[in-house]
């Protein structure tokens, strides 16, 4: 684990669903990180998600549990074997990386467990910067038409196999086998047990798929509002530290009083 939570944790909960690893949980008496469960979200997010929303600052680095990528794509591939993370995953390690061209093994990387410096001055970030959401299609398997497969029979009389087409299996039709012509009636049973099972594989194969795609249409979707929340959530956050860096410069000039210095009562420094 890298990311840890202070001691001034507020109990407020907002981390704790963010988390695409359940490892945040109610401790006592604040919220803990299960370091055993803890990605720092590399396989997820460029970012830690817990620290994104985190209204008081705390998710933080723990210095004495410091990881590689390696390790914690790792462990993200062990605690989502479901999951195909491929080589260009997102991680904060790569953050600004271009996600296409996958950081190649030789590639410098940042030292792990360091979190990248901001800039001197805040630069305004262009919104369309982000790139959109986009997977694969799935390539679903077509069933062939219920008429065109073919059943293999055993002749009672010459013990040898041969296929017949499933519109051969009608009440009353006469199949003849091919190497003995021996000849089988086709009773009701079979014929009813024959369309039964085929039917209701079909209709089975139908609404799996139906359920399926609509079941990543709504994942497709919560994912994005998912999205959206975190990039307001963060934009909120850089409102605030950026808020505070006013009021803390603002309170500097308030307060400077060089020796010497003529002093000009309410002075302050003034923002464009
Ligand atoms: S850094 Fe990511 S994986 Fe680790 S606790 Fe926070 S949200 Fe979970
Ligand atoms: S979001 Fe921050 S303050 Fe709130 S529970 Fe999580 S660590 Fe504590």
């Amino acid at each position: 684990m890298a990311t840890m939570i202070a001691n001034d944790c507020i109990n407020c909960g907002a981390c704790e669903p963010e988390c695409p690893n359940n490892a945040i949980s109610q401790g006592d008496p604040i919220f803990v990180i299960d370091p055993l469960l803890c990605t720092e979200c590399v396989g997820f997010h460029d970012y830690e998600a817990c620290a994104a929303v985190c209204p008081v600052d705390v998710c933080i680095t723990d210095p004495n549990n410091i990881e590689s990528e390696e390790a914690l794509i790792a462990r993200a591939r062990a605690l989502h074997p479901e999951t195909n993370f491929g080589d260009s995953f997102e991680s904060r390690f790569r953050k600004g990386q271009d996600k296409a061209a996958a950081a190649p093994a030789s590639a410098p990387a940042q030292t792990p467990g360091t979190r990248a410096p901001a800039s001197a001055a805040a630069a305004p970030v262009t919104a369309g910067a982000v790139s959109a959401f986009a997977e694969a299609d799935v390539d679903y398997f077509e069933l062939p038409p219920i008429d065109s497969w073919n059943i293999p029979m055993r002749c009672y009389k010459c013990n040898q196999v041969h296929e017949e087409n499933v519109k051969q299996f009608m009440i009353g039709n006469v199949i003849f086998c091919p190497h003995c012509h021996k000849s089988t009636f086709v009773r009701d049973n079979l014929n009813y047990h024959i369309r039964t099972l085929l039917k209701d594989a079909y209709d089975q194969w139908d609404n799996q798929q139906t359920e399926f795609a609509e079941q990543r249409e709504r994942e497709r979707t919560q994912f994005l509002e998912r999205r959206t929340k975190e990039a307001e959530s963060f934009k909120n956050r850089q409102k605030r530290d950026l808020e505070k860096i006013r009021q803390d410069l603002d309170t500097i000039g308030d307060q400077y009083d060089a020796a010497g210095k003529p002093y000009k009562k309410g002075s302050s420094f003034s923002w464009g």
